[in-house]
């Protein structure tokens, strides 16, 4: 033991300090942590609940301007016509914004689950190929898919993400394009044993000087202004995400000649190898996209209920189905007048916004199915609560559809002709 000159023991005495202060630095580690995680949280209820807010208004704005500028009893001038289709347009960029903070925000709080799965990712492709291929015809452009001939080896991934992360390149690929241009997808072996999956066009590439900012959020290299819509925000999700599912994000481009983006994952198992004589991918036919307002089936009665607070969005519903021949509309704005009107009334088809004060439309779907009047008419979420996991838990609980603010009006049309037809 060392002692001061008066004998007093001293090395005792620094050794208890320096454990209270590394105690106190400890402890201060720990609740910084816990500050982090609760500012964390509190940030990801704070978008959800804005994501929530801004689109029940834009519900409106969409839906209004749809109606307006598609009315046939009232055709609108040309001058009018491009004033509608600058509001959708906005509004639709607007709603991207809004889907795709929310979306980031979620990837970096850690709150995006992944469901990884070693899986052969060729179904995923194709899939997506076939959306790209439409999106390219509707720009006139060429689509080469030089992946139908390969048998590809099993990656880790989420399915729905990786879908996500490779629709993005692909149409990237078609919106940053030239005039007749082409867009090619395909597959190789990477250098590092990774199976490495490549979108290459022949568009108007990227400046050497701008390459680094490519996957920085909200930058859009110099097309803030030119009529290609966006929000910059894709490629830095679609980064996130493959490095989230342990792959690999890169490119190269050269500016007016085009650019590569490719994906990378690593091999779990299974190899890359040349199918023999594979037959060419056929494309799945479109679903039909008949309205009901057109067909031309006898005329029956159909009484529609929508239980919706939101008195725009009641007055947007209404208009919707007024245009549809043979099909009325009434309508409750709380969930306890909701179910009575459906014990009473028997409606063919129940609009069920989920958000209500007082009984909510989980509740009022509850009630409703343990019924005998009511427990067979079809239900329909109609909500601004549009995360995916909220969508799963929509569906599990027994709505019909899931249908999220702002919808399309044509959605709406489409669910009334199979509910109801
Ligand atoms: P957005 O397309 O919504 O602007 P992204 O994050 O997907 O956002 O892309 C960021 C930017 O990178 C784009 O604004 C564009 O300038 C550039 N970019 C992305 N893909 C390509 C491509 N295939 N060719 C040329 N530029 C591209």
């Amino acid at each position: 033991m060392t002692t001061d000159n008066a004998g007093t023991p001293v090395r005792m005495a620094g050794s208890i300090a320096d454990i209270t202060k590394r105690k106190g630095a400890e402890e201060a580690l720990i609740a910084a942590k816990e500050d982090a995680e609760r500012a964390n949280n509190a940030k990801s209820e704070f978008l959800s609940s804005m994501s929530h807010e801004l689109r029940t208004p834009l519900n409106a704005v969409l839906g209004f301007t749809q109606l307006l500028s598609n009315d046939p009893g009232h055709p609108l001038s040309a001058r009018q016509k491009d004033a509608t289709d600058q509001v959708l347009k906005s509004g639709d960029h607007l709603l991207s914004l809004i889907e795709e903070v929310l979306d980031l925000a979620q990837i970096e709080t850690g709150k995006a689950s992944l469901d990884l799965e070693p899986q052969d990712p060729a179904p995923i492709i194709r899939s997506c190929a076939k959306i790209a291929r439409n999106l390219a015809d509707q720009k006139g452009l060429g689509f080469h898919d030089q992946t139908t001939g390969w048998s590809l080896p099993k990656i880790t991934i989420d399915e729905t993400r990786f879908q996500q992360a490779l629709l993005n390149l692909l149409s990237n690929a078609v919106k940053y394009n030239h005039k007749d241009g082409t867009v090619t997808l395909s597959v190789e072996k990477a250098g590092n044993g990774s199976l490495r999956i490549s979108v290459s066009d022949s568009g108007i590439g990227i400046a050497k000087e701008k390459q680094g900012q490519v996957f920085e959020a909200f930058s859009r290299l110099g097309h803030e202004n030119s009529d290609i819509g966006g929000t910059g925000i894709g490629l830095t999700i679609t980064k996130d995400l493959v490095e989230a599912m342990g792959g690999a994000i890169g490119f190269e481009s050269t500016q007016n000649f085009g650019s590569t983006f490719w994906l990378e994952f690593p091999i779990v198992s299974g190899a890359l190898s040349e199918k023999n004589g594979a037959a060419p991918v056929t494309a799945v036919a479109a679903a039909p996209t008949a309205v009901p307002g057109n067909d031309t089936s006898p005329k029956v009665k159909h009484t529609v209920l929508c239980v919706e607070d939101n008195p725009s969005s009641l007055k947007l519903m209404k208009m919707i189905i007024d245009r549809i021949p043979g099909v009325s509309m009434i309508s409750a704005h709380t969930g306890e007048l909701g179910v009575d009107m459906a014990e009473i009334h028997r409606p063919d088809l129940i609009f069920m916004d989920i958000n209500l004060p007082g009984m909510n439309g989980f509740q009022a779907l509850e009630r409703l199915k343990a019924s005998k009047t009511t427990q067979d008419i079809p239900v329909v979420a109609l909500t601004a609560l549009a995360s995916n996991r909220e969508r799963e838990q929509g569906l599990q609980s027994g709505f019909e559809y899931y249908l999220t603010k702002p919808f399309k009006v044509e959605e709406i049309s489409a669910v009334l002709q199979r509910s109801l037809h």
